[in-house]
């Protein structure tokens, strides 16, 4: 577990994301979260001085647990990193309310048995997925704004009212 959060963390420093995309964030990067499940909240000032935040990332990763059965696991920074940058570009200082951060392979396996939408080998159990939506912000266009930022998936699930994001490759749904 350690080692898995030891290359996370690398490998969001390394390759981080465009400066473009940070260009009126130039001091730090805060991200505010509402577990929809747990009634969790944080705000937490995630990257300060050209680095991420090593509290700030564990205390987000507890908040985004897996709720079912309470396994924590790292969420890829650059995750945190595309919330940031749409927000930014809503031009909204509201928390995101998540729907499902992590998954454990036990709940994904459950979920994936009972609804076809759900992916076998979903990147929500790499901690590189979040199911979002943001409170005075349309669903379409909290959609076509992470279709924009063309950085990862994004899933659009209007019945359900969330926006699926993630880091892995460009791809939607
Ligand atoms: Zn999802």
């Amino acid at each position: 577990m350690q080692l898995r959060r030891r290359s996370l963390l690398l490998g969001g420093l390394a390759a981080g994301l465009p400066l473009p995309a940070f260009a009126n964030a130039p001091t730090g990067r805060e991200l505010a979260l509402v577990n929809l499940h747990t009634g969790e909240s944080l705000k937490a000032a995630y990257w300060e001085a050209g680095a991420y935040v090593p509290d700030a990332l564990t205390a987000i990763a507890k908040v985004l647990r897996d709720h079912r059965t309470g396994q924590v696991h790292p969420i890829d920074p650059q995750l945190l990193d595309l919330l940031t940058v749409l927000s930014g570009r809503l031009e909204t200082k509201k928390s995101f309310q998540v729907i499902s951060g992590y998954r454990s392979p036990q709940t994904n396996a459950k979920l994936h048995a009972k609804s076809a939408g759900v992916a076998t080998r979903s990147l929500h159990m790499d901690g590189k997925a979040i199911d979002v939506r943001l409170p005075g912000v349309q669903l379409a266009s909290l959609r076509d704004a992470a279709l924009a930022l063309g950085l990862g998936g994004v899933g659009f699930y209007p019945r359900e009212q969330f926006v699926h994001v993630d880091t892995g490759p460009v791809r939607r749904w």
